[in-house]
């Protein structure tokens, strides 16, 4: 009679004093954590909220985002994380597609949560600082079954207004048991990340891993490469989650001090493909094993994984993670042989159940054999570990050639002075589309547009290198803070020689 408070209820049965959450003040108990939470379900139930009902929460990553987040699960019902920055529309049109009955937001986010929940007629709650309720706590967490829906994600996918991904009691109590057995995470872990949690990475693959193991969890919201490093001085991080952008600002702020780091046993980086360059200066810097990871918010970011033991193996995201399959298929649905580029299928336990209301749309991804489509590009090396190469949707067609944006972007961030790139198609009339490069320099650096089309020469076949190259600022992130291609300003990007 699964629930996903199950885990922390185990340790708190176990060792209720262990830190289950560190914070910079006051940190919170296993056993601090299980009471909170089915008191915060206890308020719930007073309010009407029954099994199932859909509950929208937008908080950052805080103590009581858990708090709020295992409250909903205690009492069956199902958690709606949102990204903390969606506007007043946005909320309108989640809480309206998943019929929530209420909305809870975070007391130090704008009005978008209070605005929405009006507008749509549904009551909202706001989450303070500290102990969230006094209500009267439920008895103990309702059970119910593995293929019950407990988390709704909104995913953007290509197309359409975003789908919410319903991830299920068994999908994320699998995902945290197996990301705690691939990470060999154990009581004595301490985990950090600068994620948030309402996205799947942070929910599945850090905050039920760290649970399911029985280590301590600590959260940094907003991320800063400052903060990071504070907080994995402060708590002795033993694992430190997060996405390539994070690893690669770190070291930008990291500097030569001679810091201990020993403490840290594995970086996991995921969500994103992970330049060889920013993985080799992080092992050298950190004196610790960085591995990558593969998944998407409809595997409960599960997928493939390095292994802890073997040490991550560059520009490779591993093999299959237990209960899970991964496939590479040709267009036509065979399996592609070894060192074939096909697109990549999951099958197993922590594939979603679908999208929420949308048929058709889970049609289009999930066959009758379970096997989940991702849209995503790869390759089995010789020795069956997964590479990806691309979403299928970023690849670019010149003149009847494929360029992978990240084969030229990793060229690229092997350049010392520069910061963050990415590679994206412009249309062009002649080749059909034109390899564009837009680069973030260092502060002080004059590299030059001609500079960067000869350094990629020196590396990459003619058709890949970047014909058009733009300097600006700063790349549009989203919520865990990995490039966003879509959002890059396209205007005047355009061929000069
Ligand atoms: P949104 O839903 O906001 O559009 P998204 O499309 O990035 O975001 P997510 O589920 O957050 O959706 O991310 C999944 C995608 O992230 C994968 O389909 C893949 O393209 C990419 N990804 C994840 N891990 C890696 C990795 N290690 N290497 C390359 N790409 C990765």
């Amino acid at each position: 009679m699964p629930n996903l408070l199950d885990p922390i209820a185990r340790h708190a049965a176990v060792s209720p004093t262990g830190i289950a959450l560190r914070t910079a003040t006051a940190p919170w108990t296993y056993a601090g954590l299980r009471d909170a939470s089915l008191r915060y379900a206890g308020a719930l139930r007073d309010a009407g909220v029954g099994a199932g009902d859909r509950i929208l929460l937008a908080a950052p990553s805080v103590p009581e985002f858990v708090v709020a987040y295992m409250g909903i699960q205690a009492l069956g019902a199902v958690a709606v994380t949102v990204n903390t920055m969606c506007t007043t529309e946005e909320i309108a049109y989640y809480l309206t597609d998943s019929g929530a009955r209420l909305a809870i937001g975070w007391h130090g986010l704008g009005p978008a949560v209070a605005e929405a929940a009006a507008e749509v007629g549904v009551p909202v709650w706001h989450l303070e600082s500290g102990a969230p309720t006094d209500a009267a706590p439920i008895h103990g967490a309702v059970a119910r079954t593995s293929d019950d829906t407990a988390a709704i994600l909104y995913t953007s996918g290509t197309t359409g207004r975003p789908k919410g991904a319903q991830l299920t009691v068994g999908n994320l109590l699998s995902a945290g048991e197996i990301a705690a057995t691939i990470c060999r995470s154990t009581r004595a872990d301490r985990t950090g990340t600068g994620l948030p949690l309402f996205h799947v990475f942070g929910q599945a693959s850090v905050m039920m891993a760290s649970f399911t193991g029985g280590g301590s969890l600590s959260l940094l919201s907003p991320f800063t490469p400052d903060g990071m490093l504070d907080m994995l001085r402060r708590d002795n991080l033993t694992i430190l989650v997060g996405v390539p952008t994070m690893w690669n600002a770190m070291l930008h702020v990291a500097g030569d001090a001679e810091t201990d780091f020993s403490h840290l046993r594995v970086a996991v980086s995921g969500g994103a493909s992970l330049p060889g360059e920013i993985a080799r200066v992080f092992e050298s810097r950190f004196d610790c094993s960085i591995l990558e990871g593969y998944g998407l918010t409809e595997t409960t970011a599960l997928g493939a994984f390095n292994d802890v033991d073997r040490g991550g193996k560059i520009g490779s995201v591993g093999a299959a993670v237990p209960r899970l399959e991964v496939g590479v298929r040709d267009s036509i649905g065979h399996p592609c042989p070894d060192g074939v580029v096909g697109e990549v299928f999951i099958r197993g336990d922590t594939v979603m159940k679908g999208y929420w209301n949308r048929p058709d749309a889970t049609a289009a991804v999930l066959d009758p054999g379970g096997w989940f489509r991702t849209g995503d590009l790869g390759e089995f090396d010789a020795d069956h570990d997964l590479r990806i190469v691309d979403r299928l949707k970023d690849l670019i067609i010149r003149g009847g050639y494929n360029v992978y944006p990240g084969e030229v972007e990793e060229v690229l961030y092997q350049h010392p002075d520069i910061v963050e790139a990415a590679v994206i198609g412009v249309p062009d009339d002649h080749y059909g589309e034109e390899v564009a490069a837009v680069v973030v320099r260092q502060p002080d650096s004059d590299l030059t547009e001609e500079q960067v089309t000869s350094w990629c020469r020196n590396s990459l076949s003619a058709y890949k290198i970047p014909r058009i190259v733009r300097f600006v600022d700063q790349l549009p992130k989203g919520s865990t803070g990995k490039i966003l291609k879509r959002d890059i300003d396209c205007t005047g990007l355009q061929k000069t020689s």
